[in-house]
């Protein structure tokens, strides 16, 4: 059944009902019912997130908000345009090009995923190094909370007096209530870019010249690892044609004025020169750079030929210690006696370890568990967090407490309850469900009965 995974389908739950609103309207009546019967909501974008956020473990009302899907207002005076949460990120930046500008977060799932359900998980991407991610790019929400109220917080305007609660919505997860409108920041499309691969031998020296591009003071708009077995998978499924045999490459993104990003550029390639780079590409025109981001932009569909199955980890350590974990997931994987596969924002240290195993082979999914949390915890050792960009939702929601302490957690429940004071909008993500935590979701009717009409 379409609605009962995210894309992380190892948790499955479907709801009892799918509803698809098309107004702000019918979104707030839909939750005022719920609220009144005590039925769980969960809202869904387009399903691709990667952290059983967008699926109902105990069932209730799926909200599907694709067909909440238009550009309400293109406001290029003010460098910003408001549209409804079903928009697809990169029809926003297709619909504002020829006027010369775009939307910076870019996720790699950018061509199906929902601009909602990027401010929900907050989402990163590939260009978010210098950009920023999508928190730094919504400037004010229209949001239907848990209690059925209809809210506007930030705006057009800068500087909004009182509490930060754009800020404090965008990865609230479909925890807090449901965006129906999304106002947002538009940048004007770069005068220039330029887009180089350097390949390594080794994945450590790929990591060393990541920190050295970085410790230099140049801010790449985008700075991509891609390790062996991802370049062997990508070159066999997509043909991006990337270096043989290479242990990792680098795709590196300069973007700016000519001169800046030809002075910049020299720098890299000396950089990775000094690491031992072997090949250093610099795509020639729209149609080389066009190909190299394809094989990373559409690296996700090629692990079917790596593995039947993987589990992705989306841990994030501060990015000077990028050099250390690299090292400490080849030594998980090695312990393990496992491959785990890597392609990553690398200049965010933010990690994806993919950890390739077979579930018709004994005792393997076990290994995979064991060092799927092996990496969680040394990336918690360095610093980092327990999730990146993909968000919390089901799957991290225990991980929680090896970051945040009891007080942390019950102020953020405290919080959530504000805005869902019954607790019904997308129970059992976000926060670990702990009655310390003051989360307790009990619904009173768990399942609507059969043949309810909604
Ligand atoms: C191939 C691939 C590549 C990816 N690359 C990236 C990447 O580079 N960076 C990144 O950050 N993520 C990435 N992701 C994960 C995913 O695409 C993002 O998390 C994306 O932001 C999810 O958007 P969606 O519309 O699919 O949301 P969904 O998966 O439908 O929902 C995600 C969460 O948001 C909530 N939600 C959705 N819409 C609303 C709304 N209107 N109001 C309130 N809550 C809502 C849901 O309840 C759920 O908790 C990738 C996924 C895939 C499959």
């Amino acid at each position: 059944m379409a609605y009962e995974c995210d894309m992380h389908t190892f948790y499955k739950g479907a709801p009892d009902v799918v509803v698809l609103p098309e107004t702000t309207a019918q979104v707030a009546l839909l939750v005022r019912l719920c609220r009144r019967e005590h039925v769980a909501l969960v809202p869904r974008g387009s399903g691709t997130g990667l952290i059983g956020g967008a699926m109902a473990p105990h069932g209730g009302v799926m909200v599907s908000l694709t067909r909440m899907n238009r550009i309400l207002e293109l406001d290029f005076a003010n460098r910003c345009a408001t549209v409804q949460p079903g928009l697809i990120n990169l029809w926003l930046s297709q619909a504002t090009r020829d006027a010369g500008y775009y939307f910076a977060p870019d996720p790699s799932s950018q061509m199906v995923s929902s601009i909602g359900g990027n401010a929900s998980t907050n989402a990163g991407g590939p260009h978010c190094l210098k950009y920023g991610i999508t928190v730094n790019h919504v400037l004010g929400l229209e949001v239907v909370t848990g209690a059925g109220e209809i809210l506007s917080v930030g705006g057009k305007a800068h500087d909004h007096p009182g509490y930060d609660l754009t800020g404090a919505l965008v990865g609230g997860e479909g925890t807090l209530g449901l965006l129906t409108a999304i106002t947002v920041r538009l940048l004007h499309v770069p005068a220039g870019v330029r887009t180089l691969l350097a390949s390594f031998s080794a994945i450590d020296d790929a990591s060393e010249a990541v920190s050295a591009i970085v410790a230099a003071g140049i801010i790449p708009a985008a700075l991509e690892m891609i390790d062996e077995t991802f370049v062997r998978a990508i070159n066999e499924g997509v043909g991006a044609g990337y270096p043989k045999g290479a242990g990792a490459v680098l795709l590196i993104e300069l973007d700016g004025p000519a001169a800046e990003i030809e002075a910049q550029a020299g720098r890299i390639v000396q950089i990775c020169r000094d690491h031992a780079a072997l090949e250093i590409r610099v795509a020639q025109d729209e149609a080389e750079r066009a190909l190299l981001w394809k094989g990373r932009k559409e690296a996700a569909g090629v692990v079917g030929r790596m593995s039947p199955a993987w589990i992705l980890q989306d841990a994030v350590v501060p990015r000077s210690r990028l050099p250390e974990i690299m090292r400490e997931v080849q030594a998980i994987g090695a312990r393990h006696r496992l491959v785990i596969a890597n392609v990553f924002h690398a200049g965010d240290g933010n990690l994806h370890p993919m950890i390739l195993y077979n579930d018709l082979e004994p005792g393997e999914l076990e290994r995979a568990i064991l060092a799927n949390d092996e990496l969680l915890r040394a990336c918690l050792t360095m610093g980092g967090s327990v999730t990146g960009e993909h968000g919390v939702g089901l799957d991290k929601a225990s991980s929680m407490p090896l970051q945040f302490g009891d007080a942390d957690l019950n102020f953020m429940a405290r919080f959530r309850r504000v805005f869902d004071p019954d607790g019904i909008m997308n129970p059992g993500k976000l926060l670990p469900s702990h009655p310390a935590c003051g989360e307790g979701f009990r619904p009173s009717v768990p399942r609507l009965p059969a043949g309810a009409w909604v």
